[in-house]
């Protein structure tokens, strides 16, 4: 897949808009009033991978505008999904403010350098714009919005293969008013996720598990570059539906009594399988991992996956999140920053977000 790269535009004194990653996972506090929920950012990882490309244009004197969406408030302004603690912790890690913009307009008059008043447009390089999912034009994709983020800036990059698989304004609409590129980072997910698909090393294997039915219908597609497909998790429920899409290849866990996890035996099966793959893919925890007790088919099949020699991916917010709580994180060859993305990816080879550069 060929994509316009950062590096061949001059950007110099440009006006950048980056589309980043900006949707961090977040930890709930506990609150003295039940009511007002409180979060923390519990993994930063996200915006650390966003940094080369916001370094590199700060190196080419570019006023940085970060564009992005927190969590889902569909089209509502949700005070607890504000970006700006994430303003704040993305400040922390350059060493320099980020400063918030909360309505569209409101950058208009900041342009930067020469501005009146020394108004926080002088100051600072780095801008971000409040969530962008509090409008509901971001998730319609709605051409006016789009045209309105448009005017922000001279120039569009796209840093955030995680949500690419969304057919959003700020990923296949603005594209259309400003010239485009992608973000270091993204280019990297891209190469790594197409070797897979034309190179891999065989058997490739991919496991799928987790809660999210959407993820059922790419399973047919997976079919041309998997020599197994492992199934387990919550989706077993949805079992009937599976089990229309037969075909060889697919190999379904046993669910314990209380479904709440795959059965040991049935994870050493897979375990088994597993232990000949050439390429490994993973998404999705086989078993309701958040409680100790339900984690042993996950803990079994993530084992197998990292004792292997194969070439080993992982992707997915909960599945990060027990190869963390497993300690495996340095065992993978590539953790993608996307789940939904990086299935997607492999089941069409492309995503909208992407095509809208080509
Ligand atoms: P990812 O975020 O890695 O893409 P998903 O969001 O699809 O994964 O799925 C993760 C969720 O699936 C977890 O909250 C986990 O508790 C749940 N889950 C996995 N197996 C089961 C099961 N058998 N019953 C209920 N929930 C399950
Ligand atoms: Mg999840």
């Amino acid at each position: 897949m060929k994509l316009p790269q950062l590096k061949d535009f001059d950007l110099k004194d440009k006006r950048v808009l980056v589309r980043a990653d900006l949707d961090v996972p977040l930890g709930e506090v506990k609150s003295q009033k039940p009511k007002v929920k409180s979060y923390v950012i519990a993994d930063d990882t996200r915006l650390r991978n966003c940094l080369p490309t916001i370094k590199h244009l700060l190196g080419k004197n570019c006023r940085v505008v970060l564009l992005g969406h927190l969590g889902r408030p569909e089209g509502k302004l949700v005070p607890e999904l504000s970006l700006k603690p994430v303003a704040g912790r993305l400040g922390k890690m350059m060493g320099r403010k980020v400063g918030m913009i909360r309505e569209i307009g409101e950058i208009r008059e900041d342009k930067g350098e020469k501005g009146k008043n020394g108004g926080k447009g002088e100051r600072e390089k780095i801008v971000m714009l409040e969530n962008l999912r509090f409008w509901p034009g971001e998730e319609a994709n709605d051409l006016e919005f789009a045209k309105k983020l448009s005017s922000l800036g001279d120039f569009y990059v796209n840093e955030c293969f995680s949500a690419s698989h969304r057919k959003h304004a700020s990923f296949v609409s603005i594209p259309k008013f400003l010239p485009h590129a992608v973000g270091f980072y993204l280019i990297k997910e891209v190469e790594v996720l197409s070797e897979v698909l034309e190179n891999p090393k065989r058997p490739v294997v991919i496991v799928i598990g987790g809660a999210k039915e959407d993820k059922l219908k790419l399973i047919p597609k997976f079919f041309k570059i998997a020599d197994f497909i492992l199934i387990g998790g919550w989706l077993l429920k949805r079992l009937p539906k599976a089990r229309q899409l037969a075909d060889a290849k697919k190999i379904f866990a046993c669910l314990t009594k209380d479904g709440k996890d795959i059965t040991v035996e049935s994870a050493k099966y897979l375990a088994e399988i597993i232990k000949l793959g050439g390429t490994v893919i993973w998404n999705g925890p086989m078993g309701v991992y958040e409680d100790e007790r339900d984690i042993k088919g996950t803990k079994i099949i993530a084992k197998a996956i990292v004792n292997s020699k194969a070439f080993k991916i992982a992707g997915g917010g909960d599945t990060e999140a027990v190869i963390d709580i497993l300690g495996l994180k340095e065992k993978f060859d590539w953790i993608s920053s996307g789940g939904g993305a990086m299935l997607q990816f492999l089941a069409e080879g492309t995503l909208p977000g992407l095509e809208a550069l080509a």
